[in-house]
């Protein structure tokens, strides 16, 4: 073993054994890092061997392997990263001592300069001048981030998710340096909508300003990301500026693809076609309803995954309450088209909602996918499914449509480096961190996490985000974890809701106790909720970073 001191706090060293640990230790080392991946030579001691050996003799461990040739701007940042959150002496070794010292090399050519950099490896014996074209390059790349504005938080999306977990940073920690990118002046509460275009809301309680809702001492930059650029940390925006940042979080929803269905978008608003997944055309959902003339009401649902999965039915049923109130119920046909095989997803709500569609006399039309509207003549058409892999087109009339429309992860997602195979964002589903980028993190719709997409999910996950982000920022291990927990409350007529509320593997997890209410059967408890509380409870509550019934689950071992 040949310890090489690099700086004042690195030393660098080829392979080491377990039997060295004990000497490493008296040299006054205090962490090591380990560059060599395991597995490269039949005689390596493996990871796991050394990570006992000095969790034994109290020595910090750390594995960041590096293939040889292969070394990256982000393992040079998250080389960098450790370094900083280390308070003693550090050694890093590979199998010569070679990529550590180029990692090094790497985190510290902006600071330092390159011939200073190659002129320290070289007394100690390492040429890292085949190095000299990469680390110019890491140069030029640092020196455009720092050029750009820098926030210890950057958070994409002023919507639920973005406003939450701002608000639960603060709370935590209230001088960090956070800014919000987000284009629109208005900030809606979504979740009322449903409300909205059942005649229960007023539109204009579901919207506020963008500038009143962001908290105090949070900078907005007002426009959109068009680029994510995760090895220099840096994003682009829509008005040219860059942005670089120590933590990002991604929470800008998702897509609604009004194109994906041909006629669609000239229709809406018109000859009876409607959606409750826009603040412009829920009150005319309201208006469709009360117009006393409705023969054929058709209610559409696209693929999963949508955001709140309940909405497509939450609109019909309560147009059907409606009716049945004034007794027009019997002249009305009205018919349910989901791609699915079943009516919800989670099968305890399916009896208490079944008993509705009888009730109401709906038309239960599984595997129907709406593929086109024609709204002059008032004609849909589906793609029928026969569950077998043919299909078939079949023209049905309208005089109402309530369309649900295609949803998918923002493009500006979708063509970047942050995304899974089907473009959301791709994290952990307990900590909500990146799977490869460790200083970025996504909550809300956004992200590739199988809960429902909800307002009621985020909720729950700014906590858990928040909670993780000062951890990371503290070089702390993640110690918050969030159980896939999300809700639906199912307006299955005025004055009752069957609340759904459930996590990861769709087991039931109800906030309140069974005596008070079972979320499975239709409660005017839950539907008290729904009008009253959860509105305030948005507003009040999860927007302020006030975590009532929210605090995060903390992980065993991790920091308290
Ligand atoms: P959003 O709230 O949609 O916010 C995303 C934000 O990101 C937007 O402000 C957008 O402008 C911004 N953005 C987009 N692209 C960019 C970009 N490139 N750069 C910067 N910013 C960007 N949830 C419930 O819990 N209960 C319910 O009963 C319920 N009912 C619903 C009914 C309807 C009709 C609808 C539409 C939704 C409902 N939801 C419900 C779902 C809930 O509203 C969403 O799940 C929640 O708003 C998700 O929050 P988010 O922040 O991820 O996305």
């Amino acid at each position: 073993m040949d310890l090489k001191q690099l700086s004042s706090q690195l030393s660098v060293s080829g392979q080491i054994a377990v039997s060295d640990i004990a000497q490493i230790r008296a040299a006054g080392i205090k962490t090591i890092i380990c560059n060599r991946p395991d597995g490269e030579s039949a005689d390596q001691p493996s990871s796991e061997a050394l990570q006992q050996a000095c969790l034994a003799q109290g020595i910090g461990w750390f594995y960041l392997p590096i293939i040889p040739g292969k070394i990256n701007v982000h393992q040079s940042n998250q080389f960098k990263a450790l370094m900083l959150a280390q308070e003693g002496a550090v050694l890093a070794f590979c199998r010569t001592g070679m990529r550590s010292t180029s990692l090094w090399a790497m985190s510290e050519v902006a600071e330092q300069g390159l011939d200073r950099v190659i002129g320290q490896a070289a007394g100690i014996d390492y040429d890292l001048t085949g190095l000299r074209q990469k680390l110019q390059q890491q140069v030029l790349a640092e020196q455009a981030a720092d050029l750009a504005p820098s926030h210890d938080v950057l958070i994409i999306g002023g919507g639920a998710a973005g406003q939450a977990v701002a608000s639960s940073l603060l709370r935590r920690k209230s001088n960090l340096d956070i800014a919000i990118v987000e284009p629109s002046a208005k900030h809606y509460y979504q979740p009322g909508w449903t409300m909205v275009g059942g005649g229960v809301f007023e539109a204009d309680s579901t919207e506020r300003e963008m500038a009143q809702v962001i908290p105090a001492n949070v900078r907005w930059h007002q426009s959109s990301v068009v680029e994510f650029s995760p090895q220099q940390q840096t994003v682009s925006l829509h008005d040219g500026q860059q942005l670089h940042y120590q933590v990002l979080i991604v929470a800008c929803g998702l897509h609604l693809d009004w194109q994906a269905t041909p006629g669609l978008q000239e229709a809406l608003g018109q000859y009876g076609v409607t959606s409750n997944y826009r603040f412009d055309l829920a009150p005319y959902t309201w208006q469709l309803i009360k117009q006393r003339a409705q023969q054929k009401a058709i209610f559409t649902q696209p693929a999963m995954p949508i955001k709140c999965a309940g909405a497509p039915q939450k609109a019909m049923y309560l147009a059907c309450s409606h009716w049945r109130e004034e007794g027009l119920l019997e002249r009305s046909n009205v018919e349910f088209c989901t791609p699915g095989d079943v009516l919800f997803g989670v099968a305890d709500y399916v009896p208490a909602l079944m008993e509705y569609i009888k009730r109401y006399e709906i038309s239960l039309q599984l595997r129907h996918n709406l593929v086109g509207v024609d709204g002059p003549n008032q004609v849909a058409t589906f793609s029928v499914s026969d569950g077998r892999g043919a299909a078939e087109l079949v023209e049905k009339e309208f005089t109402m449509l309530h369309v649900c429309p295609v949803q998918r992860a923002p493009d500006s997602i979708r063509n970047s480096a942050l995304c899974d195979s089907a473009g959301w964002v791709d994290v952990d589903p307990s900590s909500l961190r990146h799977k490869q980028y460790p200083y970025i993190f996504a909550l809300g719709d956004v992200a590739n996490t199988g809960n429902a997409k909800t307002a009621a999910a985020v909720r729950k996950q700014a906590p858990v985000v928040a909670q993780n982000v000062i951890s990371t920022l503290a070089g702390r291990p993640l110690q918050a974890a969030y159980n896939g927990y999300g809700s639906c409350p199912l307006t299955v007529e005025h004055g009752k809701i069957v609340l759904a509320e459930f996590c990861y593997g769709g087991q039931l997890d109800p906030s309140f106790p069974a005596w008070l209410f079972d979320g499975r059967k239709p409660t005017k408890l839950a539907w008290a909720l729904k009008e009253k509380l959860l509105p305030w409870l948005y507003w009040n509550g999860m927007l302020k970073g006030r975590e009532w019934l929210a605090a995060p689950e903390l992980v065993k071992g991790g920091d308290k």
